[in-house]
C-alpha cells in the first residue's frame, strides 16, 4: 500500500490561537512531500509532525496573504539550519518571485540549497512520476488558486501467467509491457500487447485544496469527484454576511459545495479564530453533507485507506 497522508498542520484564518497555527497542509506521497501554502510557524508545526526538512518537497501558495505566506521565510531557513541540499521548488501567484528574492536580499540569507520560485497559471502547475498537481482561480479578494492533487495513473495488474503463455519470458519484455510498450514474443515472433496481459488501470485519488474562497462555478468543476476536499470553512451560518464580504465560505456553504460537486469526503479547515469549538461548524455542514469533518492542527489523514 502506497504511503500517501494529508497532514493538517495550520488549521487557523487570520491570526494564531492556542490551538490553531496558520494555514499549512502537508501530502506526504511515497517519502516526496507537497506543502500547500506556508503560514507563520509553518516550520515548528513541520517538525512537530515529524515530517523531516531534508526530503524531496515542493511548495504550493494559493494566494499573497500572510497568513499563507509569511512562514515561507522562516521554513527556508529551517531548512538551511538542517543542512538542507536538495532543490526546492515554490510555485504561488504574482508576487510570489518577488516576495522570495526581496526577502532573501533584506535578510542577507545564505541558503545550503537551490531554491526556484514560478509564478503559475490556471492548469498543470506540477509533474512528477508519482503525482501531479493542478491549480484552478478561486474566488477571494486577491488572485488566488485552489489546487488538485492527483496520483499519477497505476498501471493495472500485471498477469504473469497470460505473458508466458504468450511466449514472454520473464525479464526486461515484461518491464516493456509494464510500461505499456508492445513487445514482439522471441518464442513465436508474434507482437504482444499490453492490454493482452494488464489488468484496468488502478484508479487514482485525488485530494482537493481550495484555499480562501467563495464556493464558485469554476471550482465545482474542477474539484468534481475528489476523494478528499479540504475546504474553506472560516464561518459560521450567524456569520454568513462575513463570509460574503470577505470572500470566504461557511461550513454549511462548504458542505453545500461538497455535496453538488461529488465528493466523497470533505475537510474543514481555515477556522477564524472567534470559534473556540468547531463542532456548530460542523454541525451545520452535516446537515448538508453528512460526511463532512473538521481538521485540526496535528490531524493526519490517511488516504490510502480510501476505498
Ligand atoms: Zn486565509
Ligand atoms: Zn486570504
Amino acid at each position: 500500500m502506497v504511503d500517501f497522508k494529508i497532514h493538517f498542520l495550520g488549521t487557523s484564518s487570520a491570526v494564531p490561537t492556542k490551538e490553531r497555527g496558520m494555514s499549512c497542509i502537508g501530502i506526504s506521497y511515497e517519502n516526496v512531500l507537497a506543502f500547500f501554502d506556508c503560514g507563520e510557524g509553518s516550520q515548528r508545526a513541520i517538525n512537530e509532525a515529524g515530517l523531516g526538512f531534508n526530503k524531496e518537497c515542493v511548495v504550493f501558495i494559493t494566494h499573497m496573504h500572510g497568513d499563507h505566506v509569511v512562514g515561507l521565510l522562516g521554513l527556508l531557513q529551517t531548512m538551511s539550519m538542517n543542512r538542507r541540499q536538495k532543490k526546492l521548488h515554490i510555485f504561488g501567484p504574482k508576487g510570489i518571485v518577488d516576495f522570495v528574492r526581496m526577502n532573501k536580499a533584506i535578510l542577507k540569507f545564505g541558503l545550503t540549497f537551490e531554491v526556484l520560485v514560478s509564478e503559475i497559471k490556471p492548469g498543470l502547475v506540477y509533474n512528477n512520476p508519482k503525482f501531479r498537481v493542478f491549480a484552478a482561480e478561486a474566488e477571494h479578494s486577491t488572485e488566488s488558486f485552489a489546487y488538485v492533487f492527483e496520483e499519477a495513473e497505476k498501471p493495472g495488474k500485471f498477469n504473469t501467467k497470460k505473458a508466458l503463455k504468450l511466449g514472454i519470458p520473464e525479464g526486461p519484455l515484461w518491464s516493456k509491457l509494464q510500461h505499456g510498450s508492445r513487445v514482439v514474443s522471441p518464442k513465436n515472433g508474434e507482437s504482444v500487447r499490453p492490454e493482452q496481459v494488464l489488468g484496468p488501470s488502478r484508479k487514482c485519488k485525488r485530494i482537493g485544496i481550495s484555499g480562501d474562497t467563495r464556493p464558485s462555478k469554476k471550482l465545482m468543476g474542477f474539484f468534481k469527484g475528489c476523494d478528499v476536499l479540504v475546504f474553506d470553512s472560516t464561518y459560521s451560518d450567524v456569520h454568513a454576511e462575513n463570509a460574503r464580504e470577505n470572500k470566504h465560505s461557511t461550513s454549511r456553504e462548504a458542505a453545500t459545495f461538497a455535496r453538488k460537486a461529488r465528493v466523497k469526503k470533505l475537510i474543514l479547515t481555515h477556522f477564524s479564530a472567534r470559534y473556540r469549538s468547531v463542532s456548530t461548524l460542523v454541525r451545520q455542514a452535516r446537515k448538508e453533507f453528512p460526511l463532512s469533518f473538521a481538521a485540526h492542527d496535528g490531524m493526519v489523514y490517511d488516504v490510502s485507506l480510501e476505498s
